[in-house]
């Protein structure tokens, strides 16, 4: 894929929670889903191992750290962290929390919805993902 035809260079409706030099925090707006971010290298590479050393390190140390902030607002049964660029080969991670509620669990956020998750208590989720953006914000500012 060429940069002029990839979505995460060329983005129209990103949430942006926090942005880098190197990389930018989205919050991706699923209802289902409240907890969910992704972390976008803001430059065009297909491969962890594209980045230096330095890079790879801070990558992780901002996956972590977001972790860290989603596990305390969010209290998930359990944090997703995942990388594939199959569809878009641009380096982007998923941090998506998961409860046993959720419409896919223990599936993969990506496999068939098997339940529906009560509205009150996605709205909770909601409200308590807005606090992970505004620590989020404020971890990178
Ligand atoms: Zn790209």
């Amino acid at each position: 894929m060429k940069k002029e035809e990839c979505p995460l260079c060329n983005p129209c409706d990103e949430l942006v929670v926090a942005k880098t030099e190197k990389f930018r925090i989205i919050k991706v707006p699923d209802v289902n889903f409240p907890g969910y971010f992704r972390l976008i290298w803001n430059k065009h590479v297909k491969e962890m191992s594209d980045l230096s050393v330095q890079d790879r390190h801070s990558l992780m140390d901002a996956l972590c750290s977001i972790e860290e902030i989603m596990i305390e607002e969010l209290k998930p049964t359990k944090i997703n962290l995942a990388e594939f660029g199959t569809m878009v080969p641009h380096l982007h991670w998923h941090l998506i929390a998961r409860y046993e509620d959720d419409p896919n669990f223990p599936d993969s956020y990506w496999s068939a919805k098997k339940r529906t998750t009560d509205k009150a208590i996605l709205a909770d989720r909601e409200k308590a993902a807005q606090k992970c953006a505004i620590r989020i914000a404020n971890l990178f500012s």
